[in-house]
This record gives C-alpha cells, sequence and structure tokens, in this order.
C-alpha cells in the first residue's frame, strides 16, 4: 500500500517558513512583501483559487491587494492595469489569474508581466531561465510537486525514469525540465501519445498533468512507483478527483498525492515563497 505524499503538511511547514522570511523582510525594509492578483470575470473555479490565495497571503504577512475586473474588460485595459502594477516599488508579485474570458489574449497579457515580479513563473524570460537551469520565479505548481518529492527524501532521481502525461508550461513542459534537471530521464506524454499503459510501465515517477478524471489506471503502473497526481477534475456530485485512479495506484504505488490534499494546497505554498523571493531578490 503507498504511502501518503501529504501536501497539507507539507505545505504547512513550507508556509511557516515563508512566514518568518516574510516578517524578516518586513522588518528589514519597512514594509511587507506584496502580491498583486488580477481576476477578471465571474469562473467560479478561479474566484475560490483566488480567495485562498488572498487568505493565505495575509496569514503569511504579505500583503495584497486582488483586482476583480468584469468579464467584459478589453485587452487594453487590462495590460494598462499589468503596466501599472509593474511600475509600482511597493508591488513585488503579479499574478493574473488564468484562465481568461476567451476574448482576451492570456500570452501577450503576460509577456507584459515584469520577470522580476513573475510569481507564476509564466513569463517568457521565466521560461527560459528554468529552461537553461538559471536561478529564476519558477511555476507554482511544478515546484510544488519537486518540494514534495524534497520533503519526503524522495528526490534522488539520477538513473530513475520519470513520466510527465501533459505538456502544458503551466505543469508539463515545466516539471519535465525540472524532473531533468534532478537527473531522470523523462519521457512527455500528450493527447497523440500512442500507448500510454506502456510508457506508465516504464516510468518510477509519474507525474499525471492531464485533466481527465481517473485516466491512469493503477493497473498501469510499476510495481513502487511515485505518483504525483496533478489533476483537479469535479465530479457530477461536487467532489473533486484527481487524473490517477487513487485507490488502483495505491495498491501499486510507492508514494502518492491524493486529490485534493496533495498538489494542490503546495501550489499555494509555492506561489507564497515567489512573492517572498521576488521581494528579496527586488530589495537586492
Ligand atoms: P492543459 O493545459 O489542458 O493540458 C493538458 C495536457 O494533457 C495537454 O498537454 C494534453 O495534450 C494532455 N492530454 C489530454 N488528454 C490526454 C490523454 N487522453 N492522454 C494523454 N495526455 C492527454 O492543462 P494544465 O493546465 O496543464 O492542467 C492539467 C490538470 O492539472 C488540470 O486538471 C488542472 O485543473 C490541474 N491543475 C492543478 C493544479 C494544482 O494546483 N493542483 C494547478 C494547475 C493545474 P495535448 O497537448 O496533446 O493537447
Amino acid at each position: 500500500m503507498a504511502s501518503i505524499l501529504d501536501g497539507k503538511a507539507i505545505s504547512a511547514k513550507v508556509r511557516a517558513e515563508v512566514q518568518a522570511r516574510a516578517a524578516a523582510f518586513t522588518s528589514a525594509h519597512g514594509r511587507p512583501p506584496a502580491l498583486h492578483v488580477v481576476l477578471v470575470g465571474d469562473d467560479p473555479a478561479s474566484k475560490v483559487y483566488v480567495a485562498s490565495k488572498e487568505k493565505a497571503a495575509a496569514k503569511a504577512g504579505i500583503a495584497g491587494k486582488v483586482h476583480r475586473l468584469p468579464a467584459e474588460t478589453t485587452q487594453d485595459t487590462l495590460e494598462a492595469l499589468v503596466g501599472e502594477l509593474n511600475a509600482d516599488p511597493s508591488i513585488d508579485g503579479i499574478l493574473v489569474q488564468l484562465p481568461l474570458p476567451k476574448h482576451l489574449d492570456a500570452q501577450a497579457v503576460l509577456d507584459r508581466v515584469d520577470p522580476s515580479k513573475d510569481v507564476d513563473g509564466l513569463t517568457p524570460m521565466s521560461a527560459g531561465l528554468l529552461l537553461d537551469g538559471r536561478p529564476g520565479l519558477r511555476p507554482c505548481t511544478p515546484s510544488g510537486c519537486m518540494r514534495l518529492l524534497l520533503e519526503a527524501g524522495l528526490d534522488d532521481l539520477s538513473g530513475k525514469h520519470a513520466l510527465v502525461i501533459g505538456r502544458s508550461l503551466l505543469v508539463g513542459k515545466s516539471i519535465a525540465v525540472m524532473l531533468l534537471a534532478k537527473n531522470a530521464t523523462v519521457t512527455i506524454a500528450h493527447s497523440r501519445t500512442a500507448d500510454l499503459a506502456a510508457e506508465c510501465a516504464r516510468a518510477d515517477v509519474v507525474v499525471a498533468a492531464v485533466g481527465r478524471p481517473e485516466l491512469v489506471k493503477g493497473s498501469w503502473l510499476k510495481e513502487g512507483a511515485i505518483v504525483l497526481d496533478v489533476g483537479i477534475n469535479r465530479r457530477d456530485d461536487g467532489t473533486l478527483v484527481g487524473d490517477v485512479d487513487f485507490e488502483g495506484a495505491s495498491a501499486r504505488a510507492s508514494w502518492i498525492t491524493p486529490v485534493p490534499g496533495g498538489v494542490g494546497p503546495m501550489t499555494i505554498a509555492l506561489l507564497l515563497e515567489n512573492t517572498v523571493i521576488a521581494a528579496e531578490r527586488r530589495e537586492g
């Protein structure tokens, strides 16, 4: 039976560390680190995520504001707001909550974010620094996955096969680069992959970031695999389920993240950590 990679417990530890760093920053610079979040429209899931981020930031001693804009906001208005936040020296981190309403060009908005304030790690500059293995602000969800491995003592990946299912910058591509940096041999699977079960069968680490409920079956996994389930899917009855069949996978894996309570809480903790890192770097 797999051990649980407990994102609630590990994220609490990360948040406590962030709180201490935020307090030290505040006494050194006479102001707390500041995170500004931009939320456009009424997407219910985004509203919940933003509320969680707001609450977690306040608890960690990070100041901030949520800019709530109507769904019909224009590209120019949104980009102008990002420009204002870039120019304000008291703001350390800017996060544009995705997805944006369909009429808006999310990439163009992200391209406007000052890389030194890019706490979501999604600007081209941040992506380039990650790819090149240079210091920079990393995307929060993949960083959160890597921190789970580190805290559980599972981060020695030399000689291991890692399979990442999904190729978004937000998760799949970014964690593939992070796993590579830890010397794993990495395969990236996606919707055109011919035989996902066969790819899973040779993976010591499986990261599922797809958005398809219980796509990955327990019977596909190698005995003793480490499973990081990034997926968050809402069933008709309102409950949440990951991209991995948790029951089946638990019988074969050595470690597994639950959904909820696995990767999700880590994402928020790493956003707070990125905000403090950005603040410290900006103040030199
Ligand atoms: P995304 O941009 O929609 O990417 C999904 C990826 O899955 C794509 O690369 C797609 O392949 C691939 N895919 C789709 N169907 C597949 C299949 N049948 N077999 C193999 N690959 C398949 O999604 P995302 O933003 O990366 O998010 C993925 C999941 O993680 C979602 O459930 C999301 O809610 C969740 N998420 C969770 C957190 C958290 O904090 N826990 C944070 C972010 C995202 P193609 O590229 O070929 O289309």
